[in-house]
């Protein structure tokens, strides 16, 4: 598995798409990578060119005035009329800031 990992890895395949490749989740992915690098630092550089990913998503930002608590609802969620604070789980103090977008890099 380690070979078939180094050669993704070396063509620059984002590791999300290498962990379903070899069928092993993610984060464990990444600790082999981890442990392999500090063995052979040379045969695993870090790469700062490969492709990124990012998801953008559109949100819906709150304040709940009781808790000083400010939060985001993705604005694809219907049913922002129910939504409450998620520390009081009440609406009552709960007012609408703005909109926002968070871009999530993967
Ligand atoms: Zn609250």
């Amino acid at each position: 598995m380690k070979e078939l990992i180094h050669e993704l890895f070396v063509k620059g395949v984002p590791t999300h798409k290498i962990a379903s490749e070899v069928g092993i989740k993610h984060n464990a992915l990444k600790m082999r990578i981890s442990r392999y690098r500090k063995a052979d630092p040379r045969n695993w550089k870090y790469r700062n060119d490969y492709p990124q990913r990012t998801i953008a998503s559109k949100m819906k930002v709150y304040e709940c005035e009781d808790c000083c608590l400010t939060f985001a609802i993705e604005t694809a969620f219907k049913d922002h009329a129910d939504a409450c604070c998620p520390i009081c789980w009440s609406n009552d103090q709960m007012r609408f800031v703005g909109d926002s977008q968070i871009n999530i890099k993967i």
